[in-house]
Protein backbone atom coordinates (compact mmCIF):
# COMPACT_ATOMS: atom_id res chain seq x y z
CA UNK A 1 0.00 0.00 0.00
CA UNK A 2 2.96 2.19 0.89
CA UNK A 3 5.29 1.59 -1.67
CA UNK A 4 1.73 2.25 -4.32
CA UNK A 5 1.41 5.60 -2.95
CA UNK A 6 4.63 6.24 -2.62
CA UNK A 7 4.99 5.95 -6.27
CA UNK A 8 2.10 8.01 -7.27
CA UNK A 9 3.90 10.46 -5.08
CA UNK A 10 6.87 9.96 -7.85
CA UNK A 11 5.01 10.35 -10.71
CA UNK A 12 3.01 13.06 -9.64
CA UNK A 13 6.02 14.67 -8.74
CA UNK A 14 7.89 13.77 -12.01
CA UNK A 15 4.99 15.01 -14.21
CA UNK A 16 5.21 18.36 -12.39
CA UNK A 17 8.89 19.36 -12.13
CA UNK A 18 8.76 18.44 -16.10
CA UNK A 19 5.73 20.68 -16.90
CA UNK A 20 7.22 23.28 -14.77
CA UNK A 21 10.68 23.33 -16.44
CA UNK A 22 9.16 23.35 -19.65
CA UNK A 23 7.02 26.65 -18.74
CA UNK A 24 9.62 28.15 -17.56
CA UNK A 25 11.57 27.77 -20.35
CA UNK A 26 9.28 28.37 -22.88
CA UNK A 27 9.64 31.92 -21.96
CA UNK A 28 12.89 32.20 -23.81
CA UNK A 29 11.08 32.12 -26.95
CA UNK A 30 9.45 35.74 -26.69
CA UNK A 31 12.71 36.73 -25.16
CA UNK A 32 14.66 35.84 -28.23
CA UNK A 33 12.41 36.44 -30.95
CA UNK A 34 10.28 39.45 -29.58
CA UNK A 35 12.93 40.88 -27.61
CA UNK A 36 16.03 40.57 -30.44
CA UNK A 37 14.36 42.50 -32.34
CA UNK A 38 14.95 45.49 -29.83
CA UNK A 39 18.22 43.80 -28.64
CA UNK A 40 20.14 41.64 -31.66
CA UNK A 41 22.21 40.59 -29.16
CA UNK A 42 19.38 38.37 -26.90
CA UNK A 43 20.38 35.84 -30.04
CA UNK A 44 23.20 34.51 -28.36
CA UNK A 45 20.77 33.03 -25.96
CA UNK A 46 20.34 30.37 -28.54
CA UNK A 47 24.51 29.39 -28.50
CA UNK A 48 24.11 29.12 -24.58
CA UNK A 49 21.45 26.54 -25.11
CA UNK A 50 23.17 24.62 -27.52
CA UNK A 51 25.95 24.70 -25.20
CA UNK A 52 24.18 23.10 -22.67
CA UNK A 53 22.09 20.66 -24.84
CA UNK A 54 25.91 19.74 -26.14
CA UNK A 55 27.15 19.02 -22.43
CA UNK A 56 23.73 17.36 -21.14
CA UNK A 57 23.63 15.27 -24.57
CA UNK A 58 26.81 13.30 -23.00
CA UNK A 59 25.63 12.19 -20.12
CA UNK A 60 21.32 12.02 -20.62
CA UNK A 61 20.91 11.70 -24.06
CA UNK A 62 18.01 13.53 -25.62
CA UNK A 63 16.77 14.93 -22.10
CA UNK A 64 17.37 18.43 -23.35
CA UNK A 65 14.83 17.84 -25.63
CA UNK A 66 11.87 16.22 -23.41
CA UNK A 67 12.67 18.45 -20.66
CA UNK A 68 14.01 21.98 -21.38
CA UNK A 69 13.84 22.78 -25.28
CA UNK A 70 12.23 26.19 -25.55
CA UNK A 71 10.35 25.20 -28.79
CA UNK A 72 9.65 21.73 -27.57
CA UNK A 73 8.35 22.66 -24.48
CA UNK A 74 5.65 25.75 -26.53
CA UNK A 75 4.53 23.19 -28.85
CA UNK A 76 3.98 20.62 -25.67
CA UNK A 77 2.41 22.87 -23.11
CA UNK A 78 1.07 25.54 -25.58
CA UNK A 79 0.45 24.66 -29.50
CA UNK A 80 -0.81 21.28 -28.26
CA UNK A 81 -4.58 23.25 -26.68
CA UNK A 82 -5.35 23.99 -30.32
CA UNK A 83 -3.73 21.23 -32.38
CA UNK A 84 -5.83 18.85 -34.64
CA UNK A 85 -2.99 16.17 -33.39
CA UNK A 86 -3.26 14.15 -36.71
CA UNK A 87 -1.12 10.96 -36.41
CA UNK A 88 2.51 11.78 -37.68
CA UNK A 89 3.50 11.07 -41.11
CA UNK A 90 5.54 7.90 -41.90
CA UNK A 91 8.05 10.75 -43.78
CA UNK A 92 9.08 12.78 -40.23
CA UNK A 93 10.23 8.99 -39.27
CA UNK A 94 12.69 8.29 -42.00
CA UNK A 95 16.57 8.57 -41.88
CA UNK A 96 16.37 10.01 -45.60
CA UNK A 97 14.12 13.19 -44.49
CA UNK A 98 15.75 13.91 -41.49
CA UNK A 99 19.35 14.46 -42.40
CA UNK A 100 18.10 15.50 -45.49
CA UNK A 101 16.99 18.33 -43.63
CA UNK A 102 19.43 18.79 -41.27
CA UNK A 103 21.93 19.09 -44.37
CA UNK A 104 19.89 22.01 -45.60
CA UNK A 105 19.21 24.07 -42.34
CA UNK A 106 22.99 23.53 -41.20
CA UNK A 107 24.25 24.78 -44.66
CA UNK A 108 21.62 27.80 -44.51
CA UNK A 109 22.98 28.76 -41.03
CA UNK A 110 26.57 28.54 -41.93
CA UNK A 111 26.20 29.93 -44.90
CA UNK A 112 24.63 33.09 -43.17
CA UNK A 113 27.47 32.82 -40.68
CA UNK A 114 29.84 33.31 -42.47
CA UNK A 115 28.08 36.51 -44.68
CA UNK A 116 28.05 38.32 -41.24
CA UNK A 117 31.84 38.48 -41.76
CA UNK A 118 32.19 38.18 -37.50
CA UNK A 119 29.58 41.18 -36.57
CA UNK A 120 28.57 39.93 -33.42
CA UNK A 121 25.06 41.49 -33.37
CA UNK A 122 24.70 39.88 -36.97
CA UNK A 123 26.28 36.79 -35.95
CA UNK A 124 23.43 36.79 -32.57
CA UNK A 125 20.64 37.52 -35.26
CA UNK A 126 21.61 34.71 -37.44
CA UNK A 127 20.62 32.10 -34.44
CA UNK A 128 17.48 34.08 -33.53
CA UNK A 129 16.49 33.97 -37.93
CA UNK A 130 17.24 30.21 -37.39
CA UNK A 131 14.06 30.04 -34.35
CA UNK A 132 11.72 31.84 -36.33
CA UNK A 133 12.14 29.96 -39.44
CA UNK A 134 12.26 26.73 -37.25
CA UNK A 135 9.34 27.71 -35.08
CA UNK A 136 7.91 28.90 -38.27
CA UNK A 137 7.57 25.40 -39.76
CA UNK A 138 7.22 23.74 -36.44
CA UNK A 139 4.03 25.71 -35.62
CA UNK A 140 2.36 24.83 -38.76
CA UNK A 141 2.84 21.49 -39.01
CA UNK A 142 2.36 20.73 -35.46
CA UNK A 143 -1.19 22.73 -35.53
CA UNK A 144 -2.40 20.00 -37.96
CA UNK A 145 -0.46 16.95 -37.00
CA UNK A 146 1.30 16.04 -33.10
CA UNK A 147 2.18 19.43 -31.92
CA UNK A 148 6.02 18.03 -31.63
CA UNK A 149 6.00 16.68 -34.87
CA UNK A 150 9.30 19.01 -35.49
CA UNK A 151 10.84 17.02 -32.93
CA UNK A 152 10.85 13.83 -35.08
CA UNK A 153 13.02 15.52 -37.45
CA UNK A 154 14.35 18.76 -35.72
CA UNK A 155 18.22 19.36 -36.69
CA UNK A 156 19.30 19.80 -32.80
CA UNK A 157 17.46 16.89 -31.55
CA UNK A 158 19.16 14.52 -34.13
CA UNK A 159 22.27 15.42 -33.42
CA UNK A 160 21.64 15.09 -29.65
CA UNK A 161 20.47 12.10 -30.96
CA UNK A 162 23.69 10.92 -32.93
CA UNK A 163 26.09 12.04 -30.58
CA UNK A 164 24.48 9.98 -27.14
CA UNK A 165 24.15 6.42 -28.76
CA UNK A 166 24.43 4.11 -25.61
CA UNK A 167 23.38 7.17 -23.32
CA UNK A 168 20.97 6.70 -20.92
CA UNK A 169 19.18 4.69 -23.14
CA UNK A 170 15.54 3.59 -22.77
CA UNK A 171 15.36 -0.34 -22.24
CA UNK A 172 12.44 -2.50 -22.98
CA UNK A 173 11.91 -5.57 -20.92
CA UNK A 174 9.96 -8.91 -21.32
CA UNK A 175 7.41 -8.24 -19.49
CA UNK A 176 6.10 -5.50 -21.85
CA UNK A 177 2.88 -6.63 -23.41
CA UNK A 178 2.85 -4.72 -26.26
CA UNK A 179 -0.51 -2.82 -25.21
CA UNK A 180 0.72 0.22 -27.04
CA UNK A 181 0.17 2.84 -24.10
CA UNK A 182 3.71 4.05 -24.48
CA UNK A 183 3.14 5.27 -27.73
CA UNK A 184 -0.09 7.56 -27.12
CA UNK A 185 1.54 9.11 -24.30
CA UNK A 186 4.72 9.56 -26.21
CA UNK A 187 5.12 13.06 -27.81
CA UNK A 188 6.66 12.41 -30.85
CA UNK A 189 4.61 8.62 -31.31
CA UNK A 190 7.91 6.47 -31.15
CA UNK A 191 6.25 2.99 -29.76
CA UNK A 192 9.23 1.31 -27.19
CA UNK A 193 7.24 -1.62 -26.91
CA UNK A 194 8.65 -2.34 -30.49
CA UNK A 195 11.94 -2.64 -29.19
CA UNK A 196 11.05 -5.54 -26.82
CA UNK A 197 14.12 -7.81 -26.11
CA UNK A 198 13.01 -10.80 -27.43
CA UNK A 199 12.00 -8.49 -30.87
CA UNK A 200 14.85 -5.79 -30.79
CA UNK A 201 17.73 -4.67 -29.45
CA UNK A 202 15.73 -4.01 -25.74
CA UNK A 203 16.22 -0.14 -25.98
CA UNK A 204 14.96 2.19 -27.61
CA UNK A 205 17.16 4.32 -30.30
CA UNK A 206 18.53 7.14 -28.64
CA UNK A 207 17.89 9.58 -31.62
CA UNK A 208 14.09 8.16 -30.94
CA UNK A 209 13.48 9.24 -27.41
CA UNK A 210 13.49 12.62 -26.08
CA UNK A 211 13.93 11.06 -22.53
CA UNK A 212 10.80 12.69 -21.56
CA UNK A 213 9.65 9.79 -18.87
CA UNK A 214 5.83 9.83 -20.25
CA UNK A 215 6.15 5.99 -21.38
CA UNK A 216 8.09 5.03 -17.99
CA UNK A 217 5.52 6.60 -15.93
CA UNK A 218 2.27 5.39 -17.58
CA UNK A 219 3.75 1.75 -18.95
CA UNK A 220 0.71 -0.79 -17.11
CA UNK A 221 3.54 -3.53 -16.92
CA UNK A 222 6.40 -1.13 -15.97
CA UNK A 223 8.40 -2.60 -18.72
CA UNK A 224 10.56 1.00 -19.25
CA UNK A 225 13.35 1.73 -17.66
CA UNK A 226 15.94 4.43 -18.11
S1 LIG B 1 3.08 0.57 -22.28
FE1 LIG B 1 4.53 -0.91 -21.40
S2 LIG B 1 3.53 -2.90 -21.69
FE2 LIG B 1 2.48 -1.44 -23.06
S3 LIG B 1 3.58 -1.65 -25.04
FE3 LIG B 1 4.55 0.02 -23.92
S4 LIG B 1 6.25 -0.93 -22.83
FE4 LIG B 1 4.88 -2.57 -23.46
S1 LIG C 1 9.85 6.89 -25.91
FE1 LIG C 1 9.11 7.41 -23.85
S2 LIG C 1 10.73 8.63 -22.88
FE2 LIG C 1 11.12 8.54 -25.12
S3 LIG C 1 10.13 10.37 -25.94
FE3 LIG C 1 8.63 8.74 -26.09
S4 LIG C 1 7.43 8.86 -24.17
FE4 LIG C 1 9.30 10.08 -23.88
Amino acid sequence: MQTKKKEKKTKFEEICCRKNSQLLMALLLPVVIIGGYFCPRLGFIVVGLITIFMILASKRGRFYCGWLCPMGSFHERFLSKVSFNKPILPVFKSSWFRWLLFTLMMSLMVFRLYMTWGDPEAVAGVFRMMWILSMSIAIGLGFYFKPRIWCTVCPMGSFQGVSSIGVYMLTVEDTCVQCKKCQKVCPISTYPGGYRQDEGPGYVPSIECLRCSNCVINCPKKALHF
